[in-house]
């Protein structure tokens, strides 16, 4: 055994092979895979094994087609082929028009990533699908990709080809323990053993946290009993005399796949069971849970009306399994949060489809520090502090539940809620607000008519619609406050704290005290990591001189690994998170000012304080620090109020705004209003795929700088000129956002990708962000967006369609 190498990936399942795999291909091969037993001896032997190429967002769709290229070419190895039954196709039905128009925009996003998704009607799923009955069937997504993939053949031909490439996969190899020394390097224990290397790989499956552990880490992943049955031969199948494809069904929550000459079944019952949360037998390899059909009796049901012939035949095996789950459902692949050199691919609940996309994701990261897609959905930092294995228990019970159903826009489900909260929070709910959910905080959303009110979710504007519009129009014409809790703050202080950020931003930095900048940082290749409001505090009986960090509230784990891993040793800098203490309010519209200057002794004028300021003053008595930043439009100042005295403030506000025709808004105006000033929202409309030139932020760039971080590589990137460019669009339509995702198409091609989508209310425009291509930048330029199944048109437009001089801010 090696005692040297460069990358140690933990465990042997479809998450480990693939991983060690991609290593090589990235160009890596003095790399080696550790399994503590055979290799698939955890959840990857028994897996129903099914591939598919759906998913709820492009990165999904782009990492899925990677598994199925990459496991058609391991099916044609002559030298050794993998049994993949690829192209039996398959079906997401539905019986609710909510979700066939779902499926309409996960078709329109799919395209965008040259994947062909098919709506089709409940006839035609039956005509595909001869053993379907289409009581209470309107139709489906048709996934003409869909397959399943032999797994143990799968996972040894990765190792196979991996190892042919220089890796070594150690069998029978337990890691025992785990040290991390001052250069970041670290010792993999195994009884073995001691493996010396840069970066190790948390791949272990169930086991996942026996793994964290032994280097302080809780990683939020839980598992769940997982169970289906193979079926005795039925008549059918063999008289159809093709595959049957696979189905997957949100109104009984099972899916099934053709095995042999019946059908494998899968259930996800309500009266489901968590698994190992006190710990999991070492023995358990190679293993199953005891069977128990009797629990999923109630999906068992809805499988039989579906599909009649199932009645008629018997059941030769069942296997009942631990399948992991996370917060969102979604894996965590990339960095740990908070570690340096240590990666995990954990959580997968869909590793076999996924496992072959995930492990590329993961070794483009690790070798060249970023993947050719934006990562954040599956990135392990986009939970923060409230991630804990007990909260994810209940989600992972709630997402069980609801395997088959996917989210809707703004749909925030009850499980695990009001994990972070501020003192407002009871005080809005009191005041009618309905929350949503930003990395586990409570944020009001809108603010409800009636205690009863509620919204249909799905695809189309809905009855909160009007409730926003008023919000809107409060803020417009009178003045509005809304708290934003969560939102990301560090303190940077030391000596260096300028110079090293400035080191970090692309653009110019903000020096001045009392002022306030909008910054973004690089990653080394010229894309764009991050987005942060600089502000100089001064040395005051606060504390010494100091700058503040604000970023969205899920970057707070992100961001500071990016900031930390960049310090270098000679820098004093020191980096404090402030997220969990303090909460903004935010109090915008053109009598904002007045409110301030009745609840707040300074001089509150626009040469006083113009905008762009941050000054410390008290809210009646409550400490704050206040900046005139507006992401609304209108003069507004953001309040940063300790928590503790979060809800004085919030009560002199209140008090104060009364005189003033004072309402309460919430997020939905927030977006509402930005997009109607060419605002952008980080991991929405900023992504690691773009710079900050496709992006259309040329003025926070100053290329003229001796340096920052990722200079070289965007230097190169402006030489080349744009791949895509960000525009703004108005659409002929009323009745839909054009949602994240949607394809933008011109004589029946795609020509961009939306990002974000919305109505603005103050210009009665039905407005969108998408990346296009070069050629359709021009204002003026007319193209289509594929909303929901319907070609709109739509026009490049202007991206400041609201007071564009910006004379409401400043006056
Ligand atoms: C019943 C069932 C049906 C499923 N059906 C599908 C499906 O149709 N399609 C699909 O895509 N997915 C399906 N899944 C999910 C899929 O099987 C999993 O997502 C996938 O197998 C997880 O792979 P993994 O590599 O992450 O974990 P595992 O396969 O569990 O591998 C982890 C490995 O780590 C090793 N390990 C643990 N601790 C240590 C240690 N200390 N030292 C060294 N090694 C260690 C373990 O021995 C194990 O081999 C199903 C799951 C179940 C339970």
């Amino acid at each position: 055994m090696k005692t040297q190498t460069r990358v140690v990936v933990i465990g042997g399942g479809i998450a480990g092979c693939s991983t060690l795999y991609h290593l090589t291909q990235e160009g890596w091969s003095d790399v080696v895979l550790v399994e503590r037993n055979e290799l698939t001896s955890g959840t990857t032997w028994h897996s129903a094994a099914q591939v598919t190429n759906f998913g709820m967002n492009q990165t999904m769709v782009g990492l899925k087609t990677h598994s199925i290229n990459l496991y058609k070419e391991l099916r044609d190895d002559p030298e050794y082929p993998v049994g993949y039954n690829h192209g039996d196709g398959g079906i997401r039905l539905a019986n609710t028009e909510a979700q066939m128009e779902g499926y309409r925009h996960f078709a329109s996003m799919a395209r965008g990533m040259d994947v062909e998704f098919e709506v089709i009607d409940a006839q035609e799923c039956a005509r595909r699908h001869p053993l379907l009955s289409t009581d209470n069937l309107i139709g489906g997504l048709w996934d003409g990709n869909d397959g399943d993939i032999d797994p143990a053949s799968l996972c040894q031909a990765l190792a196979r080809r991996a190892r042919q490439a220089g890796a070594e996969v150690y069998r029978n190899t337990p890691v025992t323990g785990l040290t991390q020394h001052k250069d970041d390097s670290w010792t993999v224990h195994t009884d073995q053993g001691d493996i010396d290397c840069e970066i190790v790989v948390n791949a272990c499956g169930y086991r996942v946290n026996e793994v964290g552990a032994m280097m302080g880490v809780h990683h939020p992943v839980a598992s769940m009993e997982h169970q289906y049955f193979v079926t005795e031969d039925i008549p059918a199948i063999i008289e159809a005399g093709h595959r049957m494809p696979l189905i997957r069904c949100p109104i009984s929550d099972y899916y099934s796949r053709q095995e042999k000459n019946g059908l494998l079944v899968g259930f996800y019952e309500q009266d489901c069971k968590t698994w190992g949360m006190d710990g999991i037998d070492p023995n358990f390899v190679n293993a199953l849970c005891p069977d128990d059909l009797d629990r999923v009796m109630d999906v068992l049901e809805g499988a039989f009306a579906r599909m009649p012939a199932l009645a008629d035949v018997g059941i030769k095996n069942v296997v009942n399994g631990p399948i992991t789950y996370t917060i969102d459902g979604a894996p965590l692949v990339g960095p740990i949060p908070n570690k340096r050199n240590a990666f995990c691919i954990i959580g997968l609940r869909a590793g076999l489809g996924e496992g072959g996309g995930h492990g590329w994701m993961l070794a483009q990261q690790i070798v060249h520090g970023e993947a050719c897609y934006d990562t954040w959905c599956i990135d392990p930092r986009r939970f923060t502090g409230h991630a804990n294995v007990e909260m994810t228990a209940l989600k992972a019970i709630e997402d069980y539940q609801n395997e088959f159903r996917f989210h809707f826009p703004n749909e925030h489900r009850p499980a695990a809620r009001n994990a972070k909260t501020t003192p407002l929070t009871p005080a809005l709910a009191a005041e009618g607000a309905e929350f949503t959910v930003v990395n586990g905080w409570e944020r009001a959303e809108f603010f409800k008519p009636d205690p009863d009110f509620h919204v249909t979710h799905g695809f189309c504007f809905d009855e909160s619609f009007d409730i926003v519009a008023k919000e809107v129009a409060t803020v417009q014409n009178a003045v509005g406050l809304t708290e934003v809790n969560g939102f990301n703050r560090f303190e940077l202080t030391g000596p260096d704290a300028q110079n090293f950020l400035d080191r970090m931003i692309c653009g110019r930095l903000t020096r001045k005290e009392g002022r306030v900048g909008l910054a973004y940082l690089l990653n080394t290749h010229g894309m764009l990591k991050a987005e942060a409001t600089i502000a100089n505090l001064p040395a005051s009986d606060r504390g010494p001189a100091r700058i503040w960090y604000g970023s969205a509230a899920a970057a707070e784990f992100h961001d500071m690994d990016w900031l930390q891993s960049n310090l270098r040793d000679d820098e004093d800098v020191t980096i404090r998170s402030l997220t969990n203490d303090q909460t903004i309010l935010v109090l915008a519209g053109p009598k904002a000012r007045a409110v301030m200057q009745s609840v707040s002794r300074e001089d509150w004028s626009a040469k006083g304080f113009p905008w762009l300021s941050v000054r410390e003053c008290f809210i009646g008595y409550a400490p704050a620090t206040v900046m005139s930043v507006s992401f609304s439009g209108e003069l507004a100042y953001e309040i940063h109020v300790p928590n503790a005295s979060l809800y004085a403030a919030y009560l002199a506000l209140r008090g104060a705004g009364k005189a003033h025709g004072m309402g309460l808004f919430g997020a939905l105006a927030v977006d509402s209003m930005r997009m109607e000033k060419g605002y952008l929202h980080w991991k929405a409309d900023i992504l690691t795929e773009f710079d900050p030139f496709e992006t259309g932020l040329e003025r926070f760039v100053k290329l003229d700088k001796p340096e920052f971080v990722g200079k070289a590589a965007l230097e190169a990137r402006y030489a080349k000129g744009p791949s895509k460019q960000l525009v703004t669009l108005k659409l002929a339509s009323t009745n839909a956002a054009a949602h994240g995702g949607a394809s933008l198409m011109s004589k029946g091609k795609v020509i961009g990708t939306v990002t974000s989508g919305d109505w603005g209310h103050r210009t009665g425009l039905n407005i969108a962000y998408a990346f296009v291509d070069p050629d359709f930048t021009a204002l003026g330029t007319t193209v289509e967006i594929d909303v929901l199944g319907t070609l709109i048109a739509a026009e490049v437009i202007d991206k400041a369609l609201y007071d564009p001089e910006n004379l409401l801010v400043r006056n």
